[in-house]
Order: structure tokens, then C-alpha cells, then sequence
């Protein structure tokens, strides 16, 4: 082939296309003398024998692809790029980082119908923005946190990580409003991520009571239509205040001045399946790439933040009084060895809550199990009722009749004989939420009760109703997991019993101590935010764990820094990288010879595995991982970037489902 000078070759547009292919696909101009699309504008292009929308990344003067095979754009779709350019940056940022196809996380950065190529102005018939009149004026600061927001506001015009660890009811939110309100006056836009919004609508109502502008509200729960709608008016600049779950984190915002990460802690900011990204690490990406502050807050900072403040890398801004009249709960251990529990409850704990009722308060009870019981089991021979598609058992879910599988969702009516031995002697054993509150029942009805959990709220409007009921007091006895330690502020709970604290302080992943810490201190929180003085009881086998009674007695930032020094002998994140990859197949050896495929691993990372993953099989799935390690990041990096190719190289691999987990949360 004879090679072409430069000024032959029109321009060639690199774009990221929904393919599972770790790469980017070249295209020529739609016709040689148009100009060439923009960088962040979406074009439908030719792929295979589809057709398909992507988004523009780079433009080069030179394709690897010989000139004859190089096919056409379409169409453009955007005249102007849809993205700015530091959210692009961040874009091409996260592609590498996380190994993942750039085609699904730049495509990530939009909502549905604009995947699929709609027009913006097709897509927004109207944006409805009646907006509220602010009616909430704000309180006067007290002095740290009047602090906190001049130390912040100080650097509003460059890259600045500000870990904000204030205990609950400390006045961070206010914090976030105040900061916001400045932000607001010199023309800025705002961005706060919740770890999910069904669950906390109050921060989006607190945000229009005290500001009377356009806010764009975006998480999974809404509809694409409507999402289409508030990601439109973020894009567009009409919104000034853009408040969303995790994926909002790419939303393309003007004028951005500052992005908050309200309980920056939370597991759900991590996205456990596709691409894998932590929302958290993404927005201080993005406040870097548009050099402005970001505030991470929360009661119970996850151990890598804490690092990051404790090492000069963040700005550690500290709240240590609750605002207003609220008070710190004071916090009780119930022994529960050789006690006899009914449905998991204490006679100390029965009582008490007896008496926060009669007395006209509130009480919750907090148990991280749903379901009836966890096994159905048969007294004479033993049989478990175990899930035929998945290493797990199937959960008793009474109400309905059923059993359940709470990993791939597969229900049967709940046997009567055992399958095994016919015998009819067959038991619920261990206790769930449901159980709990039937246990409850008849002596507690008269108080109202309200369950919340997933299995009660998943209509919609269920858990909306039920927060209602508990708001307004018709409801006084909540029985819930971890959905009820969210951010919920009820101020007549008086009462907070943790019934099985022990779950985490026994489990085998490294992440479950620091977890349970921060359930606890969340859970607590929800006690005493009124003006009544608050109780935490918390049942436990082990009253003597190191880790517990050091969170007891001298709180969370005792409790993270000896955490912290357990995870740096042991060479654990923070103090080194983890990435898992994980493979499945139909089979049971394919996955694990897959990644016995890829060899030994990097100088400077260690391979953990090959192993068959801690639930083997999962839908009917084998499974395997592989885990590495590494202090240096680039050397992990590097070893990944070269078996993602070499994976992709292997035809013997298509067989097998495979993922990369940086930076993983669970190591299942
Ligand atoms: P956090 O977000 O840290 O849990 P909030 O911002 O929700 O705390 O504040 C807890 C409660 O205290 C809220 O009811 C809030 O309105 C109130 N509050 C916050 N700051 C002040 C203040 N400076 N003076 C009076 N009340 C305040
Ligand atoms: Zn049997
Ligand atoms: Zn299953």
C-alpha cells in the first residue's frame, strides 16, 4: 500500500460504540468536505450489519484500519457536544481506569432515549419547572460550622477535597446548602450525590425548600422519559441544583462550582455489575478535571477518605457537636448469651421497647435479614431446601407462601413433606424481619407497626406510605434492615435495638468490620434527633470484640484508626490496590482454566487464585476469580491493561463471561 501524505487523508473520527470491545472504532466524514463532528457529539454510525449510536472521543489523521475498510458516518447527531470537556476528560479517565469498554461508559453518560439516539429537543416536549417558592430561610451557623463553610468556600475556584466527617445531625446538610446558596449568587451550579434518593426524598425537599430555583433530581427510580427530561435541563443549564444517585455523577453540567458526596461512605456508590465504577472516586475526578471543590460528608467517612484527610490529601473539616437541641444517644450492650430471645429479641430489650411505646415514643428495630427465616428445615433428615441454580439456601418468605432465592429470584411454594424422607416435620429456622415483626404482632399492633424492607416496599408508593405513617406517628414500632438506617429523620424515635450486631464482626470479608461500624454509628443516629434524649440497644454475642468496644467507648475515628492500622499490617486498601477478575461459565472447570489462561501475574502484584468463587454457582453459573494485590497501582495497571487484550485474543475465551472489578467492594 503506498502511504498517503497527510493532507490526503481527511480527518478520522475515533468513537466509542456499545461493544464489549476494549477499544475505540474508526470512521470517516460523512462525505470528505463536511466538517468533522465534535469531540462529545453522538453520531449513528454503520457496525456489522447494524447500525448504532456512539459518541465522538478523538479525531485523528490516521486509522490503523486500511483506507478502503474505513466506513462512513451517517450522521451527527449533536451539532454542539452534549459533554463539556472536563467531564469528557473524566470520561476517558474512567474508560482506563476501570478497564472497562469505553463504548458503555462514555454511553453511560446519557440516558436512555439519547443512547439510542433521540434528539435532545425531541426527547424535552416540555421541561414542567413550576419551582417552589423557597420557603425556609436559614438557621443562624454555629461556630464550627460556620468554619467549615468559610474553610471550603475559601478555595471555591480550585481543585479542593474536603472530607467533612461530622457526626449525624451535626449540620452537614446545612453545611452543603449554605456552601450552595454562595455558589448560587456568583452563577454556579451545584451537584450532590445521595447514595439512593427512594429512600432519602428529604434532601431533594430540604434543597426546595431553601432555594427557589430550577433543581434537576436524576436516579434509576424514575422513569426514562422524566430522566431524559431533568438530564436535559442539567445539560442545558436551566437546573442550578442537580441532585441524583450515583450515575448522576456524569451528568454534564455548565458553570459546575462545586460537588457534594452526602454519605460518601456508602457501599451503593460503587456499581457492582457492568461498569464497575465508585461514584466517589469518579467525582474527584471530575472536581479535579474542573478545578473545584468537593465536599465528602458523612458521620462514618469510608477508611480511604480517612486516609486521604489523615495524610494531608484531603482537607479534614470536622463537626463534633450535633446542631440544635439534639443530644448523642446514649448507647446500651444487651449480653445475649444464655438469654432466651424471642424472634431474636432479649427480655431487656422486649421491655424497653414496651416502655418507650406506652410512654408515646418511637421505636426501631433493626435487623439486616429479611425474609421469614433464612432455612427451611426438616427435623428428621436433615434436608435443607437449597436454591437448584445457586450455592445458597432458599429464605422462608411466610406471607406469600414461598421460598425464595435471594440471589437469582427463583420462588416455589413453600413444601410440606420433605422431599428427601416425606417426613411433614419441617421448620423455619432463624429469624428474619418478617418473622420479627410477626413475632411482635399481637402484644405491639395497638401501636402501629410498620416493616420496611424490600420485600414490603416494593410496590411503588409502599415505602412513600409507610414513611408517611412513621412520620406522622400512626405507625410507632419500625421493624426494617439497613433501608431504615438511611437518613430517615423521625424525630420521636427514642428507642434504636440492633438485633443481630454480630453478622458483621464474625465475617470472613475484610470490609464487614468497617461496615458494621458504620451501620451502627448510622443507626444510632437515627435515635434522640429530636429533643428527647435517645437509647441505642445493641444485642450481641460477643460484647468484648476489640473492634466493638473500641467503637462503644471511644467512637468512630478511634475505631477507624485501629482499623486502619489492622488493614496496613495486613497490606489491605487503603494501603495497597485490589482488582478482581471474575470469570463464569456453563461449566464448572471452564471458568477457573480461563483465568489459568492468562499466567502468572506482574513483578510487584500478587495473584490470589485462581479459586472458585465463595457461591460457586450463581443462575445456574459456575463461577471463579482471581484476585490481585499490589501497592503500586501503575504495575497493577499495566498487568491489566495487557490480559484485557490478551483475552480479548483468545478465541478459547468466548465461551466465558468475564469482568474486571477494580478497586472491588465485596470480594464475592
Ligand atoms: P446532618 O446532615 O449532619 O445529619 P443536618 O444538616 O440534617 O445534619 O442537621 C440536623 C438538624 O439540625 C436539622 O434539623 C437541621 O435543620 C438542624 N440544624 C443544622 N444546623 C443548625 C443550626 N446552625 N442551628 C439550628 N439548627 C440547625
Ligand atoms: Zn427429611
Ligand atoms: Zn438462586
Amino acid at each position: 500500500m503506498i502511504k498517503k501524505t497527510r493532507t490526503d487523508i481527511e480527518t478520522v473520527v475515533r468513537v466509542a460504540i456499545p461493544s464489549p470491545l476494549r477499544k475505540l472504532f474508526d470512521y470517516r466524514l460523512t462525505d470528505a468536505s463536511s466538517s468533522p463532528p465534535k469531540i462529545g457529539a453522538r453520531v449513528r454510525v454503520p457496525f456489522g450489519r447494524r447500525e448504532v449510536v456512539g459518541v465522538v472521543v478523538e479525531h485523528a489523521d490516521d486509522s490503523s484500519v486500511p483506507e478502503s475498510r474505513l466506513r462512513r458516518i451517517i450522521a451527527t447527531l449533536d451539532d454542539e457536544p452534549l459533554l463539556g470537556a472536563a467531564l469528557i476528560r473524566v470520561l476517558q479517565w474512567a474508560a482506563g481506569y476501570y478497564h472497562h469498554p469505553p463504548g458503555e461508559v462514555w454511553l453511560s453518560a446519557f440516558p436512555t432515549s439519547l443512547r439510542k439516539g433521540v434528539k435532545t429537543r425531541r426527547a424535552v416536549a416540555e421541561i414542567p419547572r413550576a419551582d417552589t417558592e423557597a420557603t425556609d430561610s436559614p438557621p443562624e451557623l454555629n461556630s464550627e460550622q460556620d468554619a467549615a463553610v468559610n474553610e471550603i468556600i475559601a478555595r471555591h475556584e480550585t481543585f479542593a477535597p474536603f472530607l467533612l466527617e461530622g457526626v449525624t445531625g451535626s449540620g452537614k446538610t446545612e453545611i452543603y446548602q449554605q456552601l450552595t446558596d454562595r455558589l448560587l449568587k456568583s452563577g454556579k451550579r451545584v451537584l450532590v450525590l445521595v447514595p439512593e434518593i427512594g429512600l432519602t426524598p428529604q434532601i431533594v425537599e430540604r434543597f426546595r425548600q431553601r432555594f427557589g430555583v430550577a433543581i434537576a433530581v436524576l436516579h434509576s427510580g424514575m422513569g426514562d422519559a422524566q430522566r431524559a427530561r431533568e438530564w436535559i435541563s442539567a445539560q442545558g443549564g436551566e437546573a442550578r441544583i442537580i441532585i441524583g444517585t450515583r450515575s448522576a455523577v456524569f451528568t454534564p453540567i455548565p458553570e459546575l462550582g462545586m460537588i457534594v458526596v452526602d454519605e460518601e461512605h456508602d457501599g451503593s456508590f460503587k456499581q457492582q455489575e457492568g461498569f464497575r465504577y465508585h461514584a466517589r472516586d469518579v467525582a474527584v475526578m471530575r472536581a479535579r478535571e474542573e478545578r473545584i471543590p468537593i465536599v465528602l460528608g458523612s458521620a462514618t467517612p469510608s477508611l480511604e477518605s480517612l486516609l486521604n484527610a489523615r495524610s494531608g490529601r484531603y482537607r479534614h473539616v470536622q463537626l463534633t457537636k450535633r446542631a440544635g437541641a439534639a443530644v448523642p444517644p446514649e448507647i446500651q450492650v444487651i449480653d445475649i448469651r444464655r438469654q432466651p430471645l424471642s424472634n431474636l429479641i432479649s427480655k431487656v430489650l422486649h421491655d424497653e421497647v414496651l416502655a418507650e411505646l406506652n410512654a408515646g415514643h418511637q421505636v426501631m428495630l433493626f435487623l439486616n435479614r429479611r425474609g421469614f427465616a433464612p432455612t427451611w428445615f426438616c427435623h428428621d433428615c436433615g434436608w435443607i431446601a437449597r436454591c437448584s441454580r445457586c450455592d445458597v439456601n432458599l429464605v422462608v418468605h411466610q406471607r406469600s407462601a414461598q421460598l425464595r432465592c435471594h440471589h437469582c429470584g427463583a420462588e416455589q411454594v413453600i413444601p410440606k413433606a420433605c422431599p428427601k424422607c416425606r417426613s411433614e416435620n419441617l421448620h423455619a429456622v432463624g429469624t428474619g424481619t418478617e418473622r420479627v415483626e410477626q413475632g411482635m404482632m399481637h402484644e405491639f399492633e395497638r401501636f402501629g407497626i410498620a416493616r420496611i424492607d424490600r420485600d414490603t416496599t416494593r410496590r411503588k408508593g409502599t415505602l412513600e406510605s409507610m414513611l408517611a405513617d412513621a412520620a406522622t406517628g400512626r405507625a410507632r414500632l419500625l421493624i426494617g434492615t439497613q433501608m431504615l438506617a438511611k437518613g430517615h429523620h423521625f424525630p420521636a424515635v427514642t428507642l434504636v435495638g440492633i438485633l443481630n450486631t454480630d453478622q458483621g464482626l464474625l465475617s470472613a470479608d475484610f470490609r464487614a468490620s468497617e461496615r458494621m461500624a458504620q451501620l451502627l454509628v448510622q443507626v444510632a443516629g437515627r435515635a434522640g434527633r429530636g429533643e428527647t434524649l435517645g437509647r441505642v440497644a445493641i444485642q450481641t454475642a460477643c460484647p468484648e470484640h476489640p473492634l466493638l468496644s473500641l467503637l462503644l467507648k471511644q467512637g468512630y475515628p478511634a475505631f477507624a484508626t485501629q482499623a486502619l492500622a489492622e488493614r496496613e499490617a495486613a497490606e489491605l486498601p487503603p494501603f495497597s490496590h485490589l482488582a478482581l477478575i471474575r470469570a463464569e461459565a456453563a461449566g464448572r472447570d471452564a471458568a477457573l482454566a480461563f483465568l489459568g489462561r492468562l499466567g502468572p501475574a506482574a513483578a510487584g502484584v500478587t495473584a490470589l487464585g485462581p479459586t472458585p468463587a465463595p457461591m460457586e454457582k450463581r443462575k445456574g453459573h459456575f463461577r471463579a476469580q482471581l484476585l490481585l494485590l499490589a501497592k503500586d497501582r501503575g504495575a497493577l495497571h499495566r498487568l491489566l491493561t495487557r490480559w484485557t487484550s490478551q483475552i480479548e485474543d483468545d478465541v478459547q475465551s468466548r465461551r466465558v463471561r468475564w469482568t474486571i472489578d477494580v478497586d472491588p467492594m465485596g470480594l464475592f
